[in-house]
């Protein structure tokens, strides 16, 4: 099949009109032919913003190819039953490769559907009230469904990060993801392509039980199964464990039962606002976007030094045209993260900014113990509530005053619905993240010009970045590394940071429990 490399404005890459009449005047398409996009990225290194595109030409209409992933009907209902704790990413694929293995998942979720967990995402954005099992945390899709469904992932396996979009696009997610260099779902079509993989598994004969909140585990010489918050004991082959990393009660439970957990590094530190506007004038060097280009993305990342010691200051799940969201799991907490609709043509553009925590820096909690970083985290999102007003309220405050130690008098309008509380951040955060965050600001600065501005304000806490305790398993069978036929995944867990790496993970802890436990391998 002839693919050509192109490098063309966004007004031809961005409408399939004007990029048909350019192939066609460049003499690479006849009248009858088809085409379609491999490959679509921004180059706006230069003046003029280009874009790089790969193009493939066919005499035959081009119609969805999956490469990866195999549409089928599958009936597991006789088949070896597998406990998978967690509905997020690495729980639903994990169920999804259930069935292609012919075992039977049951997957728990402690929240609700995507349509009951919208009520209390309502309460929390309008009355302040965070549901414990029900929030932009925890319930169907976990941390991923209310999110900018970015897709980006360091994972170097092109097979399974493709495995992983063809699935997506299988249950509903735009085919542009397949060929995007920067893909992103938005969270307004999220909770539909969740539901329709609900769908498939329990058309195969699984099982997806909503408000299961695990609240123990069946334990003996190895885990048998887990225990419900109602008291109903539930048996399996084995329990893959994918709760996410704001399930503290599973850490906590895993520490009494003396399963192995240890303290892992993370980051901690808050989101910037600016509006998309600024942000899009520096990126594409014009007065705005325009017709055809998406909102401009930043990431961004720098050393900083506190008394002598360098840590990373990095940006964050970048939101270009989103919003940021209270991403609380209790009532007395408060915490920040960002998502987008797949327009991304909200005003605002917002980023997580935060800073890398060694075992180190963290010395006074070492009692705590396994649970040492995940107690200062919780300490930090309680300041931060108590300091806003003790409601969903976030501290903030205007990010020229931050770098330059000047309280805010008035702050902006915002994105973030449950509203703002002007206070210095230096309360809430300790000196030695305060400190690298101002200098990070100021290195940033210099990469964007204009970034550092009263004309942009940082929202605290951005403390969920990743898990900031791990629970550790064996690299070859994935099997939890002294508890049997348990099998830690996901984020939580600390093997996974986003959704496409997650749902990676769960893939591959499912082929494992498959081979090891049924002896039913992959072809
Ligand atoms: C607002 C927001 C925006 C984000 N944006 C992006 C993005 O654009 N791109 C990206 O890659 N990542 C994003 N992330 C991160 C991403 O969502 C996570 O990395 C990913 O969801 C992790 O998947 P997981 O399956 O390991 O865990 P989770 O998604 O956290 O799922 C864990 C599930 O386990 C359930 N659970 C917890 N405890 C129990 C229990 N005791 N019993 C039963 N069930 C339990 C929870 O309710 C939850 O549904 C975002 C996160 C948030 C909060």
């Amino acid at each position: 099949m002839p693919q050509h490399d192109l490098v063309v404005t966004p007004e031809i890459a961005y409408d399939d009109g004007n990029l048909r009449t350019h192939l066609f005047d460049k003499g690479l398409l006849a009248n009858e032919d088809h085409f379609r996009i491999v490959r679509r990225s921004i180059d706006a290194r230069q003046k003029t913003v280009k874009v790089n595109l790969r193009v493939e030409i066919r005499k035959t209409p081009i119609d969805l190819e999956f490469f990866e992933y195999e549409v089928r009907d599958y009936n597991v209902e006789n088949a070896p039953e597998v406990i998978i704790v967690g509905a997020g990413p690495a729980g639903l694929f994990a169920a999804l490769k259930a069935i292609e293995l012919g075992l039977r998942p049951i997957v728990l979720e402690r929240g609700k559907d995507v349509r009951a967990r919208r009520r209390d995402l309502a309460a929390i954005n309008k009355d302040h009230i965070v549901n414990p099992d029900s929030n932009y945390c925890f319930g169907e899709g976990g941390a991923g469904t209310y999110s900018d469904g970015k897709l980006y992932t360091r994972s170097k396996k092109r097979g399974s990060v493709r495995r992983i979009f063809e699935i997506l696009v299988a249950h509903g997610a735009s085919p542009d993801i397949l060929f995007e260099a920067h893909p992103h779902i938005g969270t307004n079509k999220l909770p539909k392509i969740i539901t329709a993989i609900r769908e498939t598994i329990e058309r195969a004969g699984g099982e997806v039980r909503f408000d299961a909140r695990v609240t123990d585990f069946i334990l003996e010489t190895e885990i048998k199964g887990v225990s419900l918050a109602t008291g109903e004991q539930i048996k399996g082959v084995s329990v893959l464990l994918a709760t996410g990393h704001s399930a503290r009660d599973i850490f906590s439970l895993c520490k009494k039962r003396k399963i192995d957990i240890e303290a892992k590094p993370f980051a901690l530190g808050v989101r910037v606002e600016h509006s998309q506007l600024q942000i899009d004038q520096v990126r594409y060097h014009r007065q705005t976007r325009g017709d055809y280009l998406p909102a401009s993305s930043y990431s961004l990342v720098a050393q900083a030094s506190y008394q002598q010691i360098d840590r990373g200051v990095f940006s964050f799940c970048m939101c270009p045209g989103g919003f940021i969201v209270p991403s609380a799991t209790n009532q007395e907490e408060v915490v920040v993260n960002g998502m987008s609709p797949s327009r991304r043509d909200s005003k605002y553009a917002n980023s997580g900014i935060v800073v890398a925590i060694e075992p180190s820096d963290l010395e006074s909690y070492a009692s705590h113990e396994e649970l040492a970083h995940l107690r200062f985290q919780e300490e930090i999102e309680h300041k931060a509530w108590s300091a806003a007003g003790k409601t969903q309220a976030a501290p903030a405050q205007l990010l020229g005053d931050f770098v330059n130690g000047k309280t805010s008098s008035s702050l902006l309008d915002t994105s973030y619905q449950p509203g703002l509380t002007s206070i210095e951040m230096a309360e809430v955060l300790p000196k030695f993240i305060h400190e690298r965050l101002r200098s990070g600001f100021r290195a940033f600065d210099k990469k964007i010009k204009g970034f550092v501005t009263n004309e942009a304000q940082i929202v605290g806490v951005e403390s969920r970045t990743s898990s900031p305790v791990r629970i550790p398993r064996d690299s070859e069978t994935l099997e939890h590394v002294s508890v049997k036929r348990l099998f830690p995944c996901g984020e939580g867990a600390g093997y996974a940071g986003g959704i496409v790496s997650a749902a990676i993970d769960g893939e591959k802890c499912m082929s494992r429990i498959a081979a090891m436990y049924t002896g039913r391998s992959e072809k």
